[in-house]
C-alpha cells in the first residue's frame, strides 16, 4: 500500500522529505480532516456555559491543556455545530487549536493600538478582541472585499465591537499608521492544513504557488517592519509548514539586529506535538488528527 506521503504531489512529497527527513510520513499522516474545536467567545459566554449547551445538544466538549477556551468536541462535525443557538449567537467560535496560538502570543493588552494585517475571515481578530474584552484599537486590514464581508459578519456575530474593517491591500498601508502589536497570519500555501486523502486538495502546492506566497509574505512582513512601534509586538504566522514561508521569511528581521524573537510560554504548548524548526524560539505545530500544521513566531522591536 503507497503511504500518505507518498501520495502527495511529487513536489510537496519532496520538499517535506528534503526539510524533515524521517518525519515527513508523520506530517503527512497528520494531513487529514481534523476533530472539530471551538474557541469560546469571551465577549458573550464562558466555557462552563458553552460546554452545557453542548451538552444540552448531545455534544462531548474535551478541554485542551494548552488553553482554557479551546473545547474539542469529538461528536460533533461543523455543519451539525452551526446549527446549534449558541453558535449562531455568537458565544463560540469554530477555529482549529493551532490557528488559537498566534493571539495569544501577541499577548495585546486594553488600551493598546492593534493591527491584524490578513484578517478575513475574522478567527484570530475576534479573538484578540475578546482578549481585550473590546478594549483595545483594532484595525482589521483584509484585501478582498469578499472575504471582507465575512469578516465584518463575524465580528458583528461576536461582538467584536472595537475594529475597524479595512479594505486594502495591507502592503499599501501609509507609513503613517503605527501600531503597539502587529498580527501578521499571512496567506500561504496552506500546507499545513490540507486534507492529503483528497488529491485536489495539495495538488494545488506548486512551486509557483509557493513563491508567489513567499514574495507577499516578505513584503507584508516589511509593511509591518515600518508599522510597528519600538519596542512593539509581532507575531508571523502561517499555516504551513514550508521552511521558505516560514523561517526564510522571518530570518532577515533577525539578522537586521533590530529584532529578538521572543520565548514561547511552554503552558502555552502543553500537549502540542511541535516539529524541529531553525528559529529556536518559534513554533511549528506538527498537523495531526487535532492540530492543524502552524508556524508562528513572536518578535520584538528592539
Ligand atoms: N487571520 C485570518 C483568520 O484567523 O481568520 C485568516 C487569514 S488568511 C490566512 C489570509 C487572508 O489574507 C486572506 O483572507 C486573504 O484574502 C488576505 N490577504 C492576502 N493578501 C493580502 C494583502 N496583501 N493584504 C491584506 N490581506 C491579504
Amino acid at each position: 500500500m503507497r503511504s500518505t506521503l507518498s501520495n502527495l504531489p511529487t513536489f510537496l512529497c519532496d520538499k517535506l522529505t528534503q526539510q524533515y527527513s524521517a518525519l515527513a510520513e508523520q506530517i503527512a499522516d497528520g494531513l487529514c480532516e481534523h476533530l472539530t474545536c471551538l474557541r469560546v467567545n469571551r465577549l458573550k459566554s464562558d466555557p462552563e456555559t458553552v460546554k452545557s449547551c453542548l451538552q444540552q445538544a448531545g455534544f462531548k466538549t474535551e478541554a485542551l491543556p494548552f488553553y482554557e477556551d479551546a473545547l474539542l468536541v469529538r461528536n460533533g462535525d461543523l455543519s451539525t455545530l452551526r446549527h446549534l443557538s449558541a453558535y449562531s449567537e455568537g458565544l463560540f467560535y469554530l477555529q482549529n487549536p493551532s490557528a488559537m496560538l498566534p493571539a495569544l502570543w501577541l499577548q495585546p493588552m486594553p488600551g493598546e493600538d492593534l493591527l491584524d494585517m490578513a484578517a478575513a475571515p475574522g478567527g484570530k481578530t475576534t479573538q484578540l478582541a475578546a482578549l481585550c474584552g473590546n478594549k483595545a484599537q483594532i484595525t482589521a486590514c483584509e484585501r478582498h472585499p469578499i472575504r471582507a464581508e465575512r469578516l465584518r459578519f463575524n465580528l458583528e456575530r461576536q461582538g467584536a465591537g472595537s475594529v475597524t474593517v479595512l479594505v486594502r491591500d495591507a502592503r499599501q498601508l501609509e507609513d503613517w499608521f503605527s501600531f503597539d502589536r502587529i498580527l501578521l497570519d499571512a496567506p500561504c500555501t496552506g500546507s499545513g492544513t490540507l486534507n492529503a486523502q483528497d488529491e485536489a486538495d495539495s495538488a494545488h502546492i506548486t512551486p509557483i504557488l509557493l513563491k508567489k506566497c513567499t514574495t507577499t509574505q516578505k513584503a507584508l512582513l516589511q509593511k509591518a517592519d515600518r508599522l510597528l512601534k519600538k519596542g512593539g509586538r509581532l507575531v508571523y504566522s502561517t499555516c504551513s509548514v514550508l521552511y521558505e514561508e516560514n523561517e526564510a521569511t522571518v530570518m532577515p528581521l533577525l539578522k537586521s539586529g533590530r529584532y529578538r524573537a521572543c520565548p514561547i510560554d511552554p503552558d502555552r504548548l502543553n500537549g502540542i506535538s511541535l516539529l524541529p524548526c531553525q528559529i529556536p524560539e518559534a513554533v511549528c505545530v506538527c498537523p495531526t488528527d487535532c492540530f492543524e500544521g502552524f508556524f508562528a513566531v513572536a518578535l520584538e522591536k528592539c
